[in-house]
């Protein structure tokens, strides 16, 4: 095995480092020795104290990611560790009957770049990071073991890669993964397009918030999904009892719909079109809503952009208003860690304000516990949604 390096952090630098914060920017580096990219690095203080053990890369925008802060070997025995305790965390999930599960959060879960879905037992596994990649040999057995998957799919062609110098990834690591795979999640059942889909092929991380939806719901309540993908949020309405429309730009998130309503005898209209354009064209006089939806991707992830997300959040708010029945609710999600409740709610302040409307705030509701969000760890709550009431 190569000879691990060293990297010295700065003076001061190493007290985030204690306190669980896993990551080093390239400016907190004092010095590195024997180090190579991809490869594993013994973090130490100024004063030579041990830190913990992380990959490096200084390719990457954050070249230091720690993997433990105590003395142990990085080998499969390590990984079989982690695995279970990921896994037992999850343990209420899986009792609950959910079957599409994130077994694997990357930092949340301390394998920092290693992200797993698991869905009807078919695991699909995204590597973020040149060290994960370069530890595969330790985690790939572990992972089909502790998660008893029948098969696991290496679906690695996030943009992010590049970044790390990785390039895209899709290829089978175990048995024969299925193109598409079927999971109950809040009692309803779900296709998740494992291969052709967005991500991983289910977004996981929004179930706690669907289930609060369809307890709200009422019988009879018109409700539009906007960013509907797969119709996550339109299926739990349409099984409280809601007449739902799914708006989304990719034909196969509608098509996957349209078959997920099928698949648990409900019913749901879908509409190809781009949400924004789609919420500013509608007549004034069309036929407001009980419930609108807005749940677009993350369009922002770094701070630099995060204006034109604020922007887009207020666009879509902006033209949703007044399609909303007076007493109407609006779930407004955010998906990135730019976006705090405080912005986002400032947003939905601001639309509201300048279309003369008061909204209550009723609900605050984030991603599911599979998701987990280490405090440690700030940049791992990302997903919030606010429940709007129009007064
Ligand atoms: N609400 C979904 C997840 C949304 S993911 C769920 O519960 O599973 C974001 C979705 O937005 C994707 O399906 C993507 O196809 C869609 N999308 C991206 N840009 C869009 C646009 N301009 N108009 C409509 N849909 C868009």
């Amino acid at each position: 095995m190569a000879k691990r390096g060293k990297v010295w952090l700065k003076p001061g630098r190493e007290k985030k480092i204690r306190n669980a914060y896993p990551w080093v920017q390239k400016g907190e580096i004092r010095q590195v020795a024997d180090v190579e990219d991809g490869g594993l690095v013994t973090l130490l203080s100024v004063d030579n104290d041990p830190l913990g053990i992380a990959t490096y890369n200084s390719q990457a925008r954050f070249p230091v990611r720690v993997l433990t802060r105590e003395k142990e070997e990085i080998d499969a025995e390590f990984f079989r560790r982690r695995f279970t305790e990921a896994w037992s965390r999850r343990e209420g999930l899986r009792a609950a009957g959910h079957t599409g599960i994130r077994a694997l959060y990357s930092e949340a879960d301390f394998v920092p770049g290693l992200i797993l879905d698991i869905f009807d037992g078919h695991g699909v596994v995204q590597v973020r990071s040149l060290g994960m990649e370069k530890l595969r040999e330790h985690w790939i057995a572990p992972m089909v073991d502790v998660f008893g998957l029948t098969s696991l799919l290496e679906k690695s062609d996030m943009a992010g890669r590049a970044e790390e110098g990785l390039d895209s990834r899709v290829e089978a690591l175990h048995g024969n993964p299925p193109d598409s795979a079927q999971i109950v999640e809040n009692g309803l059942h779900f296709i998740a397009p494992i291969r052709e889909g967005l991500k991983t092929g289910h977004y996981c991380d929004q179930r706690l918030a669907r289930a609060r939806l369809r307890d709200k719901v009422k019988r009879g309540d018109r409700l539009l999904d906007c960013f509907s993908y797969t119709g996550g949020f339109a299926l739990h309405a349409a099984a409280a009892g809601a007449q739902v429309l799914a708006v989304d730009i990719l034909p196969l998130a509608l098509e996957t719909a349209t078959q997920n309503a099928r698949l648990n005898t409900l019913t749901m209209d879908t509409l190809e079109a781009n949400a924004f354009e789609y919420l500013e064209a509608l007549p004034e006089d069309s036929e407001p809503f009980d419930w609108i939806i807005l749940d677009p991707p993350a369009i922002s992830k770094t701070k630099e952009t995060r204006d034109s997300l604020k922007w887009a959040v207020w666009k879509l708010v902006y033209h949703a208003l007044p399609h909303l029945k007076p007493g109407g609710s609006l779930l407004v999600c955010t998906c990135s860690y730019q976006m705090g409740v405080t912005e986002t709610l400032e947003t939905c302040r601001l639309a509201a304000g300048d279309r003369g409307c008061v909204l209550l705030l009723d609900d605050i509701t984030l991603q599911d516990v599979d998701h987990p969000a280490p405090i440690s760890f700030p940049e791992a709550l990302y997903l919030k949604g606010l429940w709007l009431r129009k007064v």
